[in-house]
């Protein structure tokens, strides 16, 4: 069985504890590797070897960490397949997903942060003919990088090329549960050349490891992407020390269709949008909001299409929908089908776990697709996040009542707006309180866009100059004339 190792200083490590914790592939349930239960000891001397190399990295060449940061890339590249199978044992998602979304994801993100840097311009002032001022965009120094365990890869690295783009060296904390490719790319890392001590990873549990990071002294910023109650714990410990913090957080996503919208794309954006990645995407659009002169012929075609779904082993690559990430996760997700049907919900397909599945992966924890209607808004299915295969189905009857329905969560992190008429969409776009709106479309990426969420949903904006900026200071120098 794999033993992962903590990566510190450039060294493949064990944990201080010298205590691991299995990994398990939720495929099959069976344990594929031990992680090591890293702790405060092992933040520390992490921290320690970031801060030693900060100096000698804030001061390479923007144009000889791009060359590094390119080598990451290739090297990610070069073991495509390895990664993108990797990370569906890892995770449960499927190999087709992680082919089409997770490793050329982290190869752009490489590549998109090593060449923005040699782009970047410092913004200057002239006050009259009395001074000169100029902003100074620096490195802040060692930089806490906490991801989730749905996007491991793409996620951890949409931090860690920013963050060492920008001259800062960090230390990453990747998800407890899917640890693989991050012990992956550590051993990219070191044959990309990346210098000792400028990127490392401890793994373990949140509460220590995570938790350790989130309150170290000498950890002035952190980067956090994970729910919405863990972000409000990174920020409590986070607060008192004045770190600047990112918090990308849980979403509750309205995906709303017209019926003027182009039904066909709808139904097979909508299906993606409900159930892609098991509905394990912070940007799933977990709420359906049909206009109800289109509501019977949309759903007719939406749940014909979710019974199409072809559900079975994550490696093989006909599937479509994989297992979930924990058997716990599972279970909580199979909660919140019970609960829709006590709130007066109807289960209109799935809720059940699949029959008939390949002898490999029998006692995976798989979930069908599901589809309920009949709920009210207000209804706690219908305002929590699920973050499993389940979409609930609401009629409305004017964009104004879509955008109240939008706008009725706690979150706000993005929308999906189904329409062939023009001012409608801009009206309706303008009007939902969230960090993204998609117009008859769903996760189309541009990474030079603002990325992040309003309300619940996080604090701040990541992607393109603004991951830049998130990870520089900003100085001003003013010159008298
Ligand atoms: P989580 O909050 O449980 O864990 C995220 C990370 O934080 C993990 O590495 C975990 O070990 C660590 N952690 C846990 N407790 C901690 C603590 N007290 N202090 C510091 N670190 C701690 O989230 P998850 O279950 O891994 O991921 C799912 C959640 O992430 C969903 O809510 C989803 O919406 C959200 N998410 C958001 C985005 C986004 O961009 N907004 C993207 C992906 C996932």
């Amino acid at each position: 069985m794999q033993r992962v190792a903590n990566f510190i200083d450039g060294q493949f490590r064990p944990p201080c504890s010298g205590k691991y914790l299995p990994d398990a592939e939720p495929a099959t349930g069976r344990v594929i590797a031990e992680i090591p239960e890293g702790g405060p000891e092992d933040v520390d001397a992490a921290v320690a070897a970031a801060s030693r190399a900060f100096p000698g990295w804030r001061r390479t060449p923007a144009e000889e960490r791009s060359r590094i940061l390119l080598r990451v890339a290739d090297r990610i590249e070069e073991n495509f397949e390895e990664l993108a199978r990797l990370e569906s044992r890892d995770n449960g998602k499927t190999v087709g997903l992680a082919r089409r979304m997770d490793v050329p994801r982290a190869i752009l993100n490489f590549r998109f942060f090593a060449t923005a840097i040699l782009h970047a311009e410092s913004r200057a002032h002239i006050t009259d003919d009395r001074a000169l001022n100029y902003t100074l965009r620096q490195p802040l120094g060692v930089a806490g990088l906490i991801s989730p365990w749905n996007l491991p890869l793409y996620l951890l690295t949409w931090k860690i090329a920013p963050a060492i783009a920008a001259g800062n060296c960090c230390v990453a904390k990747p998800s407890e549960l899917t640890p693989l490719t991050a012990a992956r790319l550590a051993e990219l890392i070191v044959e990309a050349g990346v210098p000792p001590g400028v990127v490392n990873i401890v793994h373990g549990y949140g509460a220590s490891a995570g938790r350790a990071l989130t309150a170290h002294p000498n950890v002035p910023l952190l980067s956090f992407t994970g729910g919405t109650k863990t972000g409000a714990d990174v920020m409590a410990h986070a607060g008192p020390l004045f770190k600047k913090v990112s918090l990308e957080l849980g979403g509750k996503n309205p995906n709303i269709v017209f019926a003027d919208a182009d039904l066909e794309q709808a139904v097979a954006t909508s299906i993606q949008s409900s159930f892609a990645n098991q509905g394990e995407i912070c940007l799933c659009g977990s709420r359906l909001f049909v206009e109800r002169t289109c509501y019977d012929e949309f759903l007719d075609r939406f749940l014909a299409a979710t019974k199409r779904l072809r559900i079975g082993d994550p490696q093989d690559d006909a599937t479509e929908v994989g297992a979930l990430v924990t058997e716990a996760h599972r279970r909580k997700v199979e909660g919140y089908v019970a609960l829709a049907e006590e709130e007066g919900g109807e289960i209109l397909t799935g809720g059940k776990r699949p029959a008939d599945l390949p002898e490999r992966v029998r006692d995976g924890w798989f979930l069908e697709p599901t589809v309920i209607a009949g709920l009210d808004c207000n209804r706690r299915v219908m305002q929590e996040e699920i973050f499993g295969p389940v979409v609930t189905v609401t009629p409305f009857d004017s964009p104004d009542e879509a955008i109240a329905y939008a706008n009725g969560t706690r979150y706000g992190l993005s929308a999906s707006v189904w329409t062939r008429d023009l001012q409608k969409a801009h009206r309706v776009a303008a009007a939902i309180d969230s960090g993204t709106v998609w117009v008859n479309t769903w996760l189309l990426r541009d990474l030079r866009v603002p990325f992040g969420g309003m309300k619940e949903s996080g604090v701040g904006r990541e992607g393109g100059f603004d991951s830049l900026d998130f990870f520089t200071e900003a100085k001003n120098v003013c010159v008298k004339l």
